[in-house]
């Protein structure tokens, strides 16, 4: 596989200016490549010629921005394999799953293809007629984590693009290698500074917060640093869409069939190792059924295969990065220390790599930090209660409202409860369930703005209204 990374400004691959920073691959704490670090001048230049670039893009077709978005998600799609292999390396997950989040950035980059962008008549009568047009913004940044690299970048970029703005994309310092033959791959389509990337950490992150030519900022991460962002950008007013972190809240109903929803309910809030911002991260079951669930998620968790992403028959990769690694292990001791039950896992695996086994936590409860904080890897406390009011205050009593949801096999009943959580999303029996024509978005400290549908495509563009006097 070409290890050779370069930095996109203006059309032209580039070495960085800063000194090159290693990538290191969570299942073997091995480097698995160098990646170029950008600074703040490539970024002024990145900035500049996307600026410039906006000129004359924001004029493209519709017709040429879709067939356009066509060609890149063929061009992705033909490289899904080896796009998949660098995810594994430098992200961790199984190679299946990396599959998936190739594949669905292509499904991504084609459901924005074929969105329209309404022009709305607004009134029409013999003397005017009142028009509502969306116009692009300008250039937009986006910020990107490390959990679903390739997958986020693809969500932030492709809607930009589609609604005629030029991009300049900032990967996650653990994370940029997919991110980067990305934009490689859009840039062999797309006129020279339409698409750019500057990596680096913190430092980029911020300056491209206060950059006075950026409009717009769309950020997946932590509140704290969505905080920062928003901080940062109120200088030019820059427009935010936030993602950020959440708590999300599973309650399962007294009359459910433990045998028909635990493996759902498993893959809910392990998903890519629990580090999804809208994964189950803390399971309320009724105390009639706390057993029999803590005992078959139990089982299902001491099924996985722990490995290596790339190693056959593995389904369950490491922890990231060091530093999550290390908070994970800190909130497990602290939920042990406080009396809960470790029902499996709650080690770390000794050897190179982060690797830490699928957890379950029992007898525990609200006001322990595994409960009330994000743990955002693979550990998922399960609380017991008695009244389903009080479990909805207990999901509602946090900071947090990205998505929660109701379990049972009375749909309709566990829809009156879903609709009672402070969320962006409530699900009835399943969770995590996000898909391109389905606006996303948190509430509260979760953010504000969503991604997807064409609300999502609609957040990268301006009111302009043409009221017409005839
Ligand atoms: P995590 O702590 O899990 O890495 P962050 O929210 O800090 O999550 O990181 C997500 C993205 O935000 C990364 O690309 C990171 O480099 C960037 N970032 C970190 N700090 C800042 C900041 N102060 N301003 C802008 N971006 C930042």
């Amino acid at each position: 596989m070409n290890k050779h990374f370069e930095l996109v400004i203006d059309g032209k691959g580039e070495a960085g200016a800063e000194a090159c920073f290693d990538v290191i691959n969570p299942a073997t704490a091995e480097v698995v490549a160098q990646c170029p670090c950008g600074s703040t001048e490539q970024l002024d230049q990145a900035v500049a010629a996307a600026k410039q670039a906006f000129v004359s893009w924001r004029r493209s077709s519709d017709a040429e921005r879709r067939a356009l978005l066509h060609r890149i998600a063929d061009d992705i799609e033909s490289r899904c394999d080896e796009l998949a292999r660098l995810i594994v390396e430098e992200q961790g997950k199984p190679l299946a799953l990396a599959e998936s989040e190739v594949m669905g950035g292509v499904a991504w980059t084609r459901y924005n293809a074929e969105l329209d962008i309404p022009v709305e008549v607004v009134e029409e009568t013999s003397d005017k007629r009142i028009e509502l047009h969306r116009k692009p913004l300008g250039v937009v940044a986006s910020i990107t984590p490390w959990n679903w690299p390739f997958m986020i970048a693809v969500w932030h970029i492709m809607p930009a693009l589609r609604t005629g703005n030029t991009v300049v994309s900032k990967p996650s310092e653990f994370t940029p290698l997919s991110t980067l033959r990305l934009v490689e791959i859009i840039n062999l389509h797309v006129p020279p500074g339409v698409i750019n990337i500057v990596t680096g950490a913190a430092a980029i992150g911020a300056a491209i917060t206060e950059h006075s030519f950026i409009n717009k900022i769309i950020f997946t991460g932590s509140t704290q640093t969505g905080q920062h962002i928003m901080r940062g950008a109120a200088g030019n007013l820059k427009r935010l869409t936030l993602e950020l972190g959440g708590n999300d809240a599973g309650i399962v109903l007294p009359d459910t069939h433990p045998a028909q929803v635990c493996e759902d309910i498993f893959q809910a809030a392990f998903l890519n190792m629990g580090q999804t911002c809208a994964a189950l991260k803390r399971l309320y079951v009724h105390e009639s059924q706390y057993q029999d669930f803590c005992e078959r998620l139990t089982r299902i968790a001491e099924q996985q295969v722990v490995g290596n992403g790339l190693d056959e028959g593995v389904n369950f990769g490491p922890i990231q990065n060091a530093r999550q690694f290390d908070k994970v292990a800190k909130l497990v001791e602290d939920a042990k220390q406080q009396g809960a039950t470790v029902l499996c896992g709650g080690e770390a695996i000794k050897g190179a790599g982060y690797f830490y086994p699928p957890t379950i936590v029992a007898n525990i409860t609200d006001g322990t930090a595994l409960v009330d904080e994000e743990q955002f890897g693979p550990v998922l406390p399960i609380i017991a209660y008695r009244d389903v009011n009080d479990a909805v205050a207990r999901a509602n009593a946090s900071d947090s409202g990205l998505g929660g949801s109701v379990w049972s096999s009375d749909s309709d009943a566990a829809k009156e409860i879903a609709s009672q959580l402070e969320s962006g999303v409530s699900w009835v029996n399943c969770h995590a369930q996000i898909q391109p024509n389905t606006p996303f978005g948190g509430c509260k400290m979760s953010g504000f703005g969503v991604e997807f549908g064409l609300e999502g495509l609609l957040e990268y563009t301006s009111h302009h209204l043409l009221y017409v006097n005839k």
